[in-house]
């Protein structure tokens, strides 16, 4: 049985470029800080890999620093900072974990910032730095940034951006946000895992978190991942090609019929702008690690939208801030789209969602079929 993956949100297939970027890079030999020719070789590679992100965020090449990925893009991040930190509810753990002590700024139940709340605490902790996601990654909700930034300057704050599920499907525009920091993550667009970057300003440098070397500006010290920043540049260079309204359209359409059902169905966020990849949708009734043992044993790749680097289902704390009841947010799951998605992998995935609700739900299956 060939399986259906509809879980781009948690990693997404390397890109044909991205492989073939890391191809050729398997023959090169050369420690990029060597001063020999296999070594600025090398770095000629890394440079070049380097000033393609810059490019496409319209950034000095000296402003792109390579991570591990955006995990550590985050914590150079937060950990960078001596002051208060102000982050919404509803970001990664990589930031939310990152240090204690962080404040949360509350959302409203479509999974957006309360702006005003933002800006009582602008007022009232004179934070050093706001971290608000450019789009969540289990509800695809876009967050109003353009507003963020406007804030961030009133109140003299810097102002990070995770955009890790943002890249490709939506523009971020760097010079009329006002970003200071910005971070990455190569295997969400196509890209290898294990490689990130963080884009910082450089008016507002970090402490650096990884010491012992003066790579990457002494940003983040040891020998750079050669491979993983090939494919990361490769697939950046990609995005482009994804056309997001037809993969939009996909998702609108499996939500329209899941709806139609008239079943109890609910979509979390969708009253909001978001990506237009992912939905988070409730099966009333059914566990969401039952659903997702039930899809994969059926062939598909779906997340209960909060599961977490244990493998374990946990609560949500993404729909929790979103004012969702536990129990509602244990029924639902996350399904996210990519560029591979075609109509009837979606039509399939229906037909399963349904027969699951009909086999575990007889009672709703019943007036179903009224
Ligand atoms: N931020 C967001 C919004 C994410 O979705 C993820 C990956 N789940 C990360 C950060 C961490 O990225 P990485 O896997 O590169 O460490």
């Amino acid at each position: 049985m060939s399986r259906i993956y509809l879980d781009y949100n948690a990693t997404t297939p390397l890109r044909v470029t991205a492989r073939a970027a890391m191809e050729q890079g398997f023959s090169l030999l050369g420690n990029a800080s060597s001063i020999h020719t296999n070594g600025r070789n090398v770095r000629q590679h890394i440079e070049q890999a380097r000033q393609k992100l810059a490019d496409f965020f319209q950034r000095p090449a000296a402003d792109v620093v390579f991570t591990s990925g955006a995990t550590e893009a985050n914590n150079l991040v937060i950990n960078g900072m001596k002051g208060a930190i102000i982050a919404s509810a509803i970001e990664h753990d990589s930031v939310l974990k990152a240090r204690p002590g962080i404040t949360l700024c509350p959302v409203n139940q479509d999974g957006v910032i309360e702006l005003d709340q933002l800006e009582t605490l602008l007022q009232t902790q004179k934070p050093e730095l706001v971290s608000v996601m450019a789009a969540n990654n289990e509800t695809g909700v876009v967050q109003p940034l353009a507003d963020i930034t406007k804030l961030c300057r009133q109140y003299s704050c810097a102002f990070h951006v995770d955009a890790v599920q943002a890249i490709g499907k939506m523009p971020i525009d760097w010079s009329q946000l006002n970003i200071d920091y910005l971070s990455l993550s190569a295997h969400k667009i196509g890209g290898p895992s294990g490689i990130g970057a963080l884009i910082i300003n450089p008016a507002k440098a970090l402490k650096a978190q990884m010491l012992g070397g003066g790579q990457e500006r002494y940003y983040r010290a040891g020998t750079e991942n050669l491979l993983g920043i090939l494919g990361f540049a490769a697939a950046l260079e990609a995005v482009h090609q994804d056309d997001w309204l037809v993969i939009a359209g996909l998702r609108d359409r499996l939500e329209q019929k899941l709806k139609t059902l008239d079943v109890g169905v609910e979509i979390f966020g969708h009253r909001a702008l978001r990506l237009p990849n992912t939905t988070t949708i409730r099966m009333p009734g059914v566990k969401n690690n039952l659903q997702v043992m039930d899809f994969d044993l059926n062939g598909f790749a779906v997340s209960a939208g909060s599961a977490c680097s244990s493998g374990k289902v946990s609560r949500s704390h993404v729909l929790a801030a979103m004012g969702i009841d536990q129990e509602i947010c244990d029924q639902s799951i996350r399904v996210s789209l990519g560029w591979q998605t075609t109509a009837e992998e979606i039509d399939q995935f229906y037909s399963c969602w349904v027969r699951l609700l009909q086999r575990t739900q007889p009672h709703i299956a019943k007036r179903m079929a009224s």
